[in-house]
């Protein structure tokens, strides 16, 4: 027999999860989460180095990310902008650092003017892709049929353009454009509000970060909850339904009996829980659609950000790297210097089979040829494979190759009887990041409230 009885039984406490319980919970309608990890926040983690913070998984906020930013304000979390005085650098094919005000100077006048009519012209196609209906738009079968590669290919873009394109898609996707269909590209560019706002530090998703990182803010929405609403290191199994209710089969044989269910944990970790009676066969085929990126996130500890003196920003960008893009992750306080940044795509798969002192190796090598010497003078190296990390296996988010969002999309948010569907890849807005986590739980909470009759 179930060892405990809800209204609501939500698996996964990352920002969807927290977001839909808190909202059932204010309802009047008594929840209870289960998380598999010990402890909650799931794809953003923060830790404590160095007399700092560091954030391994989601970091920045940006304009258009409102409701991320709302609570923030609401449980006083402030916000301070990522910094970005100073030159970039920008390594070319030939190994040579160059010195830029901004990345858009490394292009010619005829480069520049190509990769914005290409931004410009995914964009236009982005603006006809219906939020909640990526299947539905005027071209869906012709644009689910190609991958962005192609599609950028058959532009007739200089080269030079389309490998810098390159580090953009895989810094945005964490997979590479071959991967990706085109209609999903587009898609997720019309979630985000435009290219340039996946791309950009200022104006853009990168603009800001949280005093004292990002998982506190889960920390303290999780604190909202009432008491025992919330179980750790409790990974579910099972989601077994009938007529009265569903059961959620946990670990070591616990079993809580709700309502209703709503799973807010990534795609292909909803396809490894059991379900009974088995997942209608569209939805099934969805999460195999729905591959996670690969991402190695590092962070280098210096004593101090010694490149600010020597007017560097700590931003490099190297389209023929295994690190694509940098940022200087130096906390407001000034101390210590960090440098971050991601392996991504196919790189972060192969920088995963190697050791951590071996990707170290990799990155300071990098740093040292754009940044320069000093960059050896390492106080630590620290890195999350989230790949490797059983309750996410892969990052930043899902996304769907050619054919996918045609054929599977449409089960994207239907319920499964009394299971309900929340995590950022079930997003409209801002789809991938935290925001559309938190967009996802609100509407997954509304969707069970409703059927509660609340
Ligand atoms: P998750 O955070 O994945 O939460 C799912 C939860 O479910 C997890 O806690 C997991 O442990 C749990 N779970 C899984 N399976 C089970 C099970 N069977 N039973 C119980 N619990 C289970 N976003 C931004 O907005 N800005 C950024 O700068 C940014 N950078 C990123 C950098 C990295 C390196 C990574 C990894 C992500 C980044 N993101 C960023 C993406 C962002 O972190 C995610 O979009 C967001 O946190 C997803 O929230 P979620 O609640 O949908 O899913």
């Amino acid at each position: 027999m179930p060892s405990e009885q809800v209204d609501v039984v939500v698996v996964g406490a990352g920002f969807a999860g927290l977001t839909a319980a808190r909202a059932v919970h204010e309802a009047g309608r008594s929840v209870l989460v289960l998380e598999a990890r010990d402890r909650v926040g799931g794809r953003t983690c923060t830790e404590e180095h160095h007399g700092t913070w560091i954030d391994l998984g989601g970091q920045w906020i940006g304009p258009g990310q409102d409701r991320v930013a709302a609570l923030a304000a609401e449980l006083g979390v402030e916000t301070y902008p990522q910094p970005t005085g100073g030159d970039d650098v920008v390594l070319h094919p030939d190994g040579t650092p160059h010195r830029v005000a901004d990345v858009a100077l490394a292009f010619s006048d005829e480069e520049l003017t190509a990769y914005l009519e290409l931004a410009g012209a995914l964009e236009a196609i982005a603006e006809e892709v219906p939020l909640d209906a990526p299947w539905r738009a005027p071209e869906a079968a012709a644009w689910d049929a190609t991958t962005l590669r192609d599609w950028v290919a058959g532009t007739g873009v200089p080269d030079r353009v389309a490998a810098l394109f390159e580090v953009g898609v895989q810094a945005v996707f964490a997979a590479t454009s071959a991967q990706l269909s085109l209609l999903h590209a587009a898609h997720y560019v019309h979630s985000a509000g435009g290219w340039s706002k996946l791309t950009d530090t200022e104006g853009g998703a990168q603009q800001d970060r949280l005093v004292g990182g990002v998982q506190p803010l889960a920390e303290r929405l999780a604190a909202r909850l009432p008491d025992g609403a919330l179980r750790l290191s409790t990974p579910v199994r099972e989601l077994a339904q009938d007529g009265e209710g569903v059961t959620a089969h946990a670990a070591d044989g616990q079993q809580v009996r709700a309502r209703r269910a709503i799973v807010a944990v990534p795609p292909t970790l909803a396809a490894r829980i059991d379900h009974d009676p088995p997942l209608p066969a569209q939805r099934d085929q969805l999460l195999q659609h729905m591959p996670q990126g690969s991402v190695v996130k590092f962070h280098v500890i210096y004593d101090e950000p010694w490149w600010r003196a020597e007017g560097l920003s700590g931003a490099v960008l190297c389209p023929d790297e295994p690190i694509g893009v940098t940022f200087d992750g130096t906390p407001p306080a000034g101390a210590p210097g960090i440098v971050t940044g991601f392996f991504e795509g196919p790189a972060a798969v192969a920088a995963g089979a190697r050791t951590r002192e071996e990707r170290r190796d990799v990155v300071v090598d990098v740093l040292a040829r754009t940044l320069g010497e000093r960059a050896r003078d390492v106080r630590d190296y620290i890195d999350r494979d989230w790949s490797a990390e059983p309750w996410t296996r892969g990052c930043y988010g899902a996304h769907l190759p050619p054919g996918a969002w045609t054929v599977y999309g449409p089960a994207l948010r239907v319920p499964v009887g009394r299971v309900h569907w929340a995590g950022t890849e079930t997003a409209e807005r801002w789809t991938g990041y935290i925001d559309g986590a938190i967009e996802s739980g609100q509407r997954a909470a509304a969707e069970v409230l409703a059927a509660l009759g609340s």
